[in-house]
């Protein structure tokens, strides 16, 4: 037997004997699968033998398990200073699955530059570097 609760090893010394507590622990979930969780907004890590928690122990929230949404960090509308042609070439090569450093360096533009024109052409986006 295994406790799931605190590791806890021992054997039982006739069939069916099966111990409401742990031996060491005390604990009567010491039989159930133990979880670890992680908050996604606190980044509080907790175990519990419950598989689907409420809420997180430290900062309480029931969407502990739902990432915060990122907000761009700057909401004005960019406005990219790129020749036109220069930006269709830049959304082909993200379109084909490049980040924003890969198209600045094939492209031999500066990486701010080559940022601005796709945060133009894709407002709200996290756009991939
Ligand atoms: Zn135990
Ligand atoms: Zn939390």
């Amino acid at each position: 037997m295994t406790c799931s609760r605190c590791a806890y090893k021992w054997a039982i010394r006739k069939r069916g004997d099966i111990p409401k507590n742990c031996p060491k622990c005390r604990s009567t979930l010491w039989m159930k699968e133990y979880h670890n969780y992680t908050c996604a907004r606190c980044e509080h890590t907790w175990g519990t033998a419950n598989d689907s928690p409420q809420r997180c122990p430290k900062c309480h929230t029931s969407k502990w398990n739902v990432p915060a949404v990122q907000r761009p960090a700057k909401s004005e509308t960019v406005v990219s200073k790129l020749d036109p042609a220069l930006k269709e070439r830049i959304y082909g090569l993200y379109y084909d699955g490049k980040g924003g450093i890969t198209i600045a360096i094939e492209m031999g533009l500066a990486f701010g530059d080559v940022m601005d024109a796709l945060c133009e052409k894709f407002p709200g986006d996290n756009i991939n570097l």
